[in-house]
């Protein structure tokens, strides 16, 4: 078998579909994106086709290791997710070759099923109440939500009273028949994360994500030092090469490696190994599309240490198009008590859309994340 031709697809909200075609017919689908970046990424996936048409599409470890050290020149979120999608795209093609889902191919399932989570109260943290009563209702028990809107480097009791605020009010309302995980998102620098971390420990989170930004992982294990809450970072990190460090380090009770950023498929089921050996939770980020999320799974299912799964059914991110909607067997993904169901189609085990996928791709909107500014007019994270 041979590829023959790779071809992207931008489409809402802000997403990026590959499909990878060979000789024998057979298809696959990977999702190589930055969200914000996609038309880097899709340079950058132009770039590698190069090194893959007219290639035996089931040598996965051989190619990816010509796009990884190929090169010369790697790592960081642009090729990194544009060799995710690619990875997922191929180890799609094995799996439906040999008729059998990518987790039988990579050993067999560890679990029956698969533990998710959902997005509540958006990008400035309201009406989280409302949101969890709706979600609960379809039987969903795990959210997570963003912990602060944008907050100074050292900031004031009125800031933190109002992040304090709105987590109180959750236990409050709902004692401890829910959990969630809370996002710092990057938000927060280390002065501050100290305070919050305190002050947040009373209400139990299952985890604080991104306490600071990965650029100052020197932080994770000062500040699991200072709390009980379990840390959790590892979306803006894209190799094991980087996760070695964190895992070295110490302070990082859960990995979060993005399929669709660090190396896909290929990649993340090593750093789930490693985070094993150390102890560490993994929980693979995912506020992506369907094939991101069935890559995602694969990983799951055969990753002993693998605790919760994200998804971005009704996240604030899905403007003009939500999580199944260029999927055909949306049946497979039945989520049921607060969990999804390995997929039991080859490949990946998603059936894309493809008719839906074209005909959104034709003039899609360029998504790009807010630009938050302090009241001093400085940029603050987002
Ligand atoms: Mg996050």
């Amino acid at each position: 078998m041979k590829i023959t031709k790779l071809t992207l697809y931008r489409v809402p909200p802000r997403w990026m579909f590959l499909k990878i075609e060979t000789d024998e017919g057979i298809t696959g689908w990977g999702e190589p994106v930055i969200e914000g970046r996609a038309r880097t990424v899709e340079a950058a996936v132009n770039e590698l086709a190069e090194y893959l048409v007219g290639q035996d599409p089931t040598r996965i470890n051989d190619l990816w290791q010509v796009m990884y050290r190929g090169g010369f020149y790697r790592g960081g979120a642009i090729l990194m997710s544009a060799i995710a999608g690619i990875d997922q795209a191929l180890w799609d093609i094995k799996g439906k070759a040999l008729g059998v889902p990518v987790y039988e191919l990579l050993g067999g399932r560890v679990r029956d099923k698969m533990k998710m989570y959902s997005w509540v109260g958006g990008d400035r943290p309201a009406d989280v109440i409302e949101g969890i009563l709706t979600l609960r209702d379809i039987g969903i028990h795990t959210f997570k939500l963003n912990g602060t809107e944008e907050l100074g480097i050292v900031d004031t009791a009125t800031a933190v009273d109002a992040a304090i605020a709105r987590i109180a009010q959750i236990r409050e309302a709902f004692g401890n028949t829910i959990e969630f995980g809370i996002d710092f998102h990057g938000r927060v620098a280390a002065p501050m994360a100290k305070v919050l971390l305190r002050e947040l420990e009373p209400f139990r989170p299952l985890f604080v994500e991104e306490p600071v930004l990965a650029e100052q992982a020197e932080y994770y294990p000062r500040l699991a030092e200072h709390t009980s809450i379990p840390l959790a970072a590892g979306e803006r990190m894209y190799s094991r090469f980087e996760f070695k460090h964190v895992f070295a380090r110490g302070g990082i009770a859960i990995v979060q490696p993005d399929l669709s950023h660090a190396g896909g498929i290929t990649e993340c089921v090593k750093i789930a190994a490693m985070a094993e050996a150390y102890d560490v939770a993994f929980a693979p980020h995912c506020p992506l599309g369907p094939v991101a999320l069935a890559a995602c799974l694969q990983v799951d299912f055969v990753s002993h240490n693998a605790v919760l799964q994200e998804q971005s059914m009704g996240i604030h991110y899905n403007k003009g198009a939500e999580l199944f909607d260029y999927v055909i067997n949306r049946e497979d993904f039945q989520i049921k008590d607060g969990y999804f169901p390995p997929l039991p189609k080859p490949g990946l085990g998603v059936i894309v859309d493809e008719e839906r996928v074209i005909a959104a791709s034709q003039n899609p909107p360029d998504w790009r994340n807010p630009v938050w500014r302090h009241p001093d007019g400085s940029v603050a994270e987002w």
